[in-house]
């Protein structure tokens, strides 16, 4: 049996008056005009608005939002201190130890949630079972990182795949004590190596969620280190796509970048605060000019 992931919890009883992401910094974020999009297709006269929050005063910019029923994400570096704050968890955010959605409940508490797992779950799913495409088996994984975003990728990976199917999952961090200490909390099947290349020897499916290749054209380990038949799955999404995605594609292999992950967990985000699917082709559409399939 899969891991049995909660289903997405109930709308809040009123919906969230105003819209907000706070992070530190949180200038570079697409998420305001993704969302931003979303509530204008659908008719929701809401302001999703970005708020730089220094660690130091997120308890109190919450108190303040708790006033004015606020909803909202958060981002780099509030994810785990979160857990700590919201007099409430989801299941999913307590199972992946992070929380990047959140919204007050009728009696004013403040809910955290974590969309990152349905993100790249769904990010995953379209990468390796394309419609219309080959269907592929997973035998081995290698994870590089061994942040919130692995934490996500590590949970979506044993949801969706069955235990007795499940594949052998190695991963890499540069801080070898931190990928220990995740899979001890995770509890997940996966062993630690000692080098990027050794996490992706012969694997199926690769997965980069550290965030080499974000502000340069770094990569997180040479494509000509993965197996021919690999997938590729980068978490760090730039215009025009990281320069490993572009470096892999061209010697052949299905890879993605970050963006479907961005945009799918902020489609469940949305789903979480109004209770209905918002448009992923307008959010998609202001992002990037390549169709969303
Ligand atoms: P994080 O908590 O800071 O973890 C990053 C991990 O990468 C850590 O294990 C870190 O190791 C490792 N790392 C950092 N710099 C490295 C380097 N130069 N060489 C080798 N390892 C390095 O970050 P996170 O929240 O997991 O996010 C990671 C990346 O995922 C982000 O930068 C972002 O691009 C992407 N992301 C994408 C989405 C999306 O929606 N597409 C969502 C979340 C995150 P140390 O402990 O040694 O620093």
């Amino acid at each position: 049996m899969a891991e049995q992931i909660a289903p997405p919890p109930a709308p809040p009883p009123a919906a969230p008056s105003r819209l907000v992401l706070l992070g530190h910094p949180v200038s570079h974020s697409m998420s305001p005009r993704f969302q931003q999009r979303a509530l204008d297709v659908a008719g929701i006269n809401v302001q999703y608005i970005a708020r730089d929050t220094p660690s130091e005063q997120l308890a109190n910019v919450l108190r303040e939002l708790g006033e004015g029923r606020a909803a909202g994400n958060v981002t780099i570096p509030h994810k785990e201190a979160m857990v700590r704050l919201c007099a409430h968890l989801t299941p999913l955010a307590r199972r992946v130890g992070a929380v990047n959605t959140f919204w007050h409940s009728e009696r004013g508490e403040l809910v955290g949630h974590n969309t990152d797992v349905a993100g790249v779950a769904a990010a995953m799913v379209a990468l390796l079972y394309p419609p219309g495409g080959a269907d592929v088996t997973l035998q081995r994984v290698g994870v590089l990182g061994a942040g919130g975003a692995a934490a996500s990728a590590l949970v979506a990976l044993n949801a969706i795949f069955r235990v007795g199917d499940s594949p052998h999952i190695s991963i890499f961090s540069r801080t070898r004590d931190r990928a220990e200490k995740l899979i001890e909390f995770l509890d997940v099947p996966a062993r630690v190596v000692a080098s990027a290349d050794e996490a992706v020897y012969d694997a199926d499916l690769v997965i980069n969620a550290s965030p080499i290749g974000m502000l340069d054209d770094s990569m997180p380990v040479s494509p000509a280190s993965l197996a021919a038949h690999a997938s590729v799955l980068d978490l760090v999404y730039k215009p025009g796509e990281t320069m490993w995605v572009r470096a892999c594609r061209a010697r052949g292999h299905r890879a993605e970048d970050g963006l479907r992950m961005l945009v799918e967990q902020g489609a469940e985000a949305f789903r979480c605060w109004f209770g209905e699917e918002p448009d992923r082709n307008a959010m998609w559409s202001v992002l990037e000019p390549r169709p969303f399939v």
